[in-house]
């Protein structure tokens, strides 16, 4: 796609979002605030379903994967043991002129707002300091999380001692990270404040490389699960010059974003440098025992790390699409049905027809029992809440006729192919229930 198409595109998206109440600018009605975002009703329905697939792959699913939610504020001694507090910075540059701030990496000469000169570039720290209890001074100070991770490490020795868990074996978190980025931009892309899905998964030094196939194999799985677009994702070998020093193998996965193909996903091999850095910095000791050998050692780790925000707009940018229908033209998220903010729509063919408004409340009523992510809509006329429904990508829509009053049979209209069949009630919930 040309560089115009790709910007109106994004442009679509958010309008979209924004409409039909997937995606608010933060704090709208004060102006809003850079890089904070707010999920509207069918936009939290969507990220949740996002994110409840990784927890049934990736922990459910699994007996060697334990689940994690650990307090966003911690001892600010995590942050200096794991090197945020010194390293976490990109260098930032300011206009001598305008004295607007961007990231070094992201300009080339002069100021792109005024065409001034930039001073020389100086690291800007992106973790959110603030401070806990009642005095303000630097005795008090800490961060709000970079990253879930730390959370992890930290919780290493809790997690072996009360589940006592045999090598190799993973702890996962989903939850809120904050990054005081210099420039958030991008819509839900770079924002800062977001959320992440991570896995720190704990191997023997000698099974990182099978460890970290099999992550590999499993997220390009869960992409295709979630409905990110094949194609348009890539995995880059991060060279030796561009990874973490401990880092023996990173694969950024990539995403052809409308507005470039950037990072969606990272996978990492840490080595034994993360609990090495803890156990040296708390004094705990952060070994594992090998029962069968009777060695002890510092497990290594293979990290696969997702962001929840951008795993959003790639699922919206992958199911995004304009068709003609008849001959009007249409707006439709082609989600799979298991992300699909709304499973089904319920319509009594005519909004003033008691009968048909009855049998309608009652097949919706039965079916919520089974789904509860479905909707009853009796607004306007059946063309117009087709249209609706596909713009929030809905995968069917059920409508209740005067035939349905007779043979208890219902018309289910897919999205996708804006076929119609006859369906019996009896058979709805096994219907819908085919793809989810
Ligand atoms: P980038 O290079 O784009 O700043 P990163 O390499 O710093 O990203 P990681 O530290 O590897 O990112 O974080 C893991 C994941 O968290 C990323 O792959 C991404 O999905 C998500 N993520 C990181 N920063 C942001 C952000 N500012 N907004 C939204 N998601 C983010």
């Amino acid at each position: 796609m040309g560089k115009e198409k790709d910007s109106e595109l994004m442009e679509k998206i958010v309008s979209l979002t924004k409409r039909r109440g997937f995606v608010f600018q933060g704090s709208e009605i004060y102006g809003g605030i850079a890089g904070m975002f707010d999920y509207g009703p069918l936009g939290v329905a969507l990220s949740h379903n996002i994110t409840d697939l990784w927890w049934d792959k990736f922990v459910d699913a699994r007996d060697d994967v334990y689940g994690l939610d650990a307090a966003i504020i911690m001892n600010p001694k995590v942050w200096e043991a794991s090197g945020h507090v010194d390293g976490f910075s990109d260098p930032m540059v300011e206009c001598k002129k305008c004295k607007k701030r961007f990231r070094e990496d992201q300009v080339e000469g002069e100021c792109l707002e005024c065409g001034g000169e930039f001073a020389d570039a100086k690291q800007f720290n992106m973790m959110f300091k603030t401070n806990v209890g009642a005095t303000e001074d630097e005795s008090s100070v800490t961060y709000l999380r970079p990253e879930t991770a730390g959370g992890i490490f930290t919780n290493f020795k809790n997690v072996m001692d009360s589940m006592h868990p045999k090598l190799p074996f993973g702890i996962a978190q989903i939850g809120k990270a904050f990054r005081n980025e210099i420039a958030p931009r991008d819509f839900i892309f770079r924002l800062r404040e977001m959320k992440q899905m991570e896995v720190e998964y704990f191997v023997k030094e000698v099974d990182w490389e099978g460890a970290f196939s099999q992550w590999q194999k499993s997220m390009n799985e869960y992409a295709q699960e979630i409905g990110i677009d094949k194609d348009s994702l890539h995995e880059l070998e991060v060279g030796d010059g561009d990874r973490a020093h401990y880092s023996k193998r990173t694969i950024d996965f990539e995403f052809d974003f409308p507005f470039g193909r950037k990072e969606l996903w990272g996978l990492a091999y840490r080595s034994d440098h993360d609990l090495t850095c803890h156990a040296k910095a708390s004094g705990v000791d952060l070994t594992y025992l090998d029962t069968e050998t009777n060695e002890r050692f510092v497990p290594h780790v293979v990290e696969p790390s997702l962001g929840v925000d951008r795993t959003v707009l790639a699922v919206l940018v992958s199911a995004y699409r304009e068709d003609e229908v008849g001959d009007s033209k249409r707006v439709y998220l082609a989600f799979k049905p298991s992300v699909a903010p709304i499973k089904a729509a319920v319509f009594p063919l005519m909004k003033n027809k008691p009968e048909l408004q009855e049998k309608a409340r009652e097949v919706y009523k039965n079916l919520k029992k089974e789904i509860p992510q479905i909707m009853f809509d009796d607004n306007g006329n059946v063309g117009k809440r087709y249209r609706r429904q596909d713009e929030i990508g809905t995968p069917y829509c059920i409508t209740i006729d005067f035939d349905t009053l007779e043979d208890n049979t219902v018309t289910v209209r897919n999205r996708d192919t804006a076929e119609q069949e006859r369906v019996s009630i009896e058979n709805l919930v096994e219907v819908l229930k085919k793809d989810l």
